[in-house]
């Protein structure tokens, strides 16, 4: 019988020290070493007697039916519906993350659902709502890979396109394992900078940018949102930083997303973006030649 009815985690590893069961996890660029009986940084990835399982396999907490283009995604599969899931946790901690609610208020989980949603029961429910596509999103992705990897084979079986929606926050042997089964994918670039990045997400920027070149590098559809904080990130030096990494790296094709702000979670600080500031980012962009700039929140 299995020790454990949570699903064990992919990429993980003992540290080795033989009088403890702590263990570290290599999904993404926290390596969080977790002590038995702890979660990580992410809170749903538990030791529990020296191994790592995720607490959240086959448990989704959002399922629905929506229009593509909210994910954001303008240029790919446009005006159909995509069958979005989402769980709890996150490895970013950002002050103004958007849908707090399950990404950082995450519930003690003690044991696992009743009712596991499988791979196949998702695709059922994908075809049943007359979805062209499942969609990863609402929460990061990342910290419940093992389901997202089992849906997408599911997927791939039955010919449905995947949409990964993510903060690109992946240590590189995890990427090369999860993102091949991506059609398409709507990264966040939050702010470009390193400071921008240590100071509101608590992570860093480098990772992000090696995924979402990543991603391109194997073809795949890729979008970018960058989310615009007053004050934070939205300054033209930063923007045109930002502007020309995507000339050098990936394309001036690739479309861009700039979002409007709302203060929310722990960020305050800033007012919601004038839509003024998103129209004058798009003409600059625009006159920089970049030509499939989208404004969302407005
Ligand atoms: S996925 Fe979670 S537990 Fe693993 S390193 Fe990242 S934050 Fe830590």
């Amino acid at each position: 019988m299995a020790d454990c009815l949570f699903k064990e985690a992919l990429f993980w590893c003992s540290t080795g020290n033989e009088n403890s069961l702590e263990v570290k996890c290599n999904l993404c660029p926290w390596n969080c070493t977790i002590k038995e009986g702890s979660v990580g940084f992410c809170k749903v990835r538990k030791n529990i007697k020296g191994k790592l399982y995720s607490l959240v396999y086959g448990s989704p907490v959002a399922l629905n039916v929506d229009p593509i283009e909210k994910k954001p995604l303008a240029m790919f599969m446009p005006r159909t519906w995509t069958f979005s899931i989402g769980t709890y946790g996150c490895n970013f901690d950002c002050s103004f993350c958007q849908n707090f609610d399950i990404s950082k208020n995450v519930p003690e989980i003690k044991k696992p659902s009743l009712e596991i949603i499988t791979p196949e029961v998702i695709i059922k429910k994908a075809f049943e709502t007359g979805c062209k596509s499942i969609a990863f999103t609402y929460n990061e992705p990342t910290v419940w890979i093992e389901y997202a990897v089992d849906i997408a084979k599911e997927a791939r079986k039955h010919n449905i396109p995947l949409v990964l929606v993510s903060n690109g926050y992946i240590e590189k042997e995890a990427r090369e394992h999860f993102y091949p089964f991506i059609d398409a994918a709507n990264i966040d670039v939050k702010g470009f900078s390193e400071e921008f990045y240590r100071s509101m997400t608590k992570g860093r920027l480098q990772p992000v940018l090696d995924s979402v070149e990543y991603l391109f590098q194997l073809g795949k559809h890729v979008e970018i949102t960058n989310l615009i904080i007053p004050g934070k990130n939205d300054s033209e030096e930063m923007i045109c930083k930002f502007l020309d990494w995507i000339e050098s790296n990936l394309s001036k094709t690739v479309p861009i997303h700039f979002s409007a702000f709302f203060p929310t979670y722990k960020y305050f600080d800033s007012q919601k973006t004038p839509p003024e500031t998103l129209y004058r980012l798009k003409r600059y962009a625009n006159s920089r030649g970049f030509e499939n700039m989208f404004l969302g929140n407005i």
